[in-house]
């Protein structure tokens, strides 16, 4: 088990590891539990899967549990998810019920564990009533807020906030985040993992085999977007940018996203996405399978320039994942994108689909900064975004809390 964090020293210097260790060192043995809503799909499953392993190699007992439910329930939380993001969406009586009845049911199947447990990180608001059905838990409850809640749609999160506001703690993404509630707010950004499939190095054949499956033109520009279909993703804004760079620069564009088990929408999305981009032969929408890390990894590395163009983003992993393989990421002007894209140095953050083809064409016709703006932002990754400072500072909190 040790293994697996000596492989970091690699990645991250040998410090880093020894510090994670004497960090870890009063925890060990602690029972820890992550819950979540899906074990594929999105970055927070992508996060729990690096975490958990890290968390146990450092001899934390941690363990990782789902909440699942009926179509009622995802509807319902996929609705607190538009709403936390300022879309103002009306929730039914019926649905706030089913949210409430899957959370106790739940909570029948996970007390046990979750009662037990000196630590339990509960991800979002789809699991946030579960420590209302544990009256008789023994350790500290934190709540981690992973998505962009900078404005919330105010009806909706002061039902949420009845649920949150007994945790011992919250944890947001970005200081913009925060919200008046009666513990402590701790600030973590998330991270991605340098050692995964979605991020370690490919051999260069392996990316040609990528270009040829999805018959990608190795001698145009392409510009790609990794995501769920979801329109806070803004895929469509893309596609118009992408039209707008066409008219004067030849380019193709691949639209890359899969779906996740607790996100309702995305079926309805990926066909207007289709329709948007049917008559185009140079626009790519490619539906892949949840395992696809390795496709993934290889499409950022073809790529020349990636765009993130979300009008609300918790955080983008998949910023971090491009810039990690050295390319400009152009991004939207929101919540987790301005920590990672700094303006003009890693990237550019964009408003609308003009401005994303303003720089996408000057870009393209600046090959010599357009690396240089790719190595930088690999370097704002290594010393801010890998899953080894992620992983310092949940311990640290973890030591602070526990007295
Ligand atoms: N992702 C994936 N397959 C897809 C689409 C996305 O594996 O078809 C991954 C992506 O590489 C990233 C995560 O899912 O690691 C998405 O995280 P992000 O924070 O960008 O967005 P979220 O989906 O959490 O809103």
């Amino acid at each position: 088990m040790a293994d697996i964090l000596e492989q970091y020293a690699e990645v991250a210097g040998a410090d880093v590891v020894r510090h994670l260790r004497q960090l870890a060192e009063p925890l060990k043995g602690a029972k820890v539990v992550h819950v979540n809503s899906t074990r594929e799909g999105g970055g927070v499953a992508e996060i729990l899967r690096k975490l958990v392993p890290l968390m146990q190699a450092l001899e934390l007992d941690t363990t990782w549990e789902v909440v699942t439910g009926e179509a009622e329930y995802y509807q319902c939380t996929k609705g607190f998810h538009n709403a936390l993001q300022g879309f103002p969406v009306g929730i039914s009586q019926a649905m706030l019920a089913a949210y409430e009845a899957t959370n106790a049911q739940n909570a029948e199947r996970l007390r046990p564990v979750l009662e037990e447990a000196d630590f339990v990180f509960i991800h979002d608001p789809q699991p946030a009533p579960l420590l209302h059905f544990c009256p008789g838990r023994k350790g500290k409850w934190l709540w981690r807020c992973h998505i962009d809640v900078s404005r919330p749609y105010r009806a909706v999160w002061k039902y949420l906030r009845n649920w949150v506001q007994a945790y011992d703690a919250s944890i947001f993404s970005l200081a913009a985040f925060a919200q008046r509630l009666p513990h402590p707010q701790y600030l973590i950004a998330p991270s991605i993992d340098p050692l995964s499939e979605k991020n370690m190095d490919l051999p260069p054949e392996e990316i040609d085999e990528v270009r040829r499956r999805f018959e990608l033109n190795p001698d145009l520009p392409l510009v790609l977007q990794v995501s769920r279909f979801d329109r806070f993703k803004d895929p469509l804004g893309v596609i118009e940018a992408y039209r707008i760079v066409k008219r004067m620069t030849p380019l193709q564009l691949v639209l890359a996203g899969g779906g996740a088990a607790d996100d309702p929408e995305g079926a309805v999305v990926l066909e207007e996405v289709r329709r948007a981009a049917a008559d185009d032969p140079h626009i790519r929408v490619l539906l892949l399978p949840p395992d696809a890390h390795r496709t993934i990894n290889a499409l950022q590395r073809a790529a020349d320039i990636v765009f993130q163009k979300s009008t609300k983003e918790g955080f983008g992993l998949t910023v971090a994942e491009a810039m990690w393989k050295g390319k400009p990421v152009i991004g939207g002007d929101t919540g987790g994108i301005r920590l990672q894209v700094i303006d003009h140095y890693t990237g550019f953050r964009v408003r609308t689909p003009e401005g994303a083809a303003l720089r996408t064409r000057y870009l393209l016709h600046r090959r010599d900064e357009m690396e240089a703006m790719g190595a930088r932002a690999r370097r704002h990754v290594r010393e801010n975004f890998l899953v080894t400072r992620h992983l310092r500072e949940y311990l640290a909190l973890m030591v602070s809390i526990q007295r």
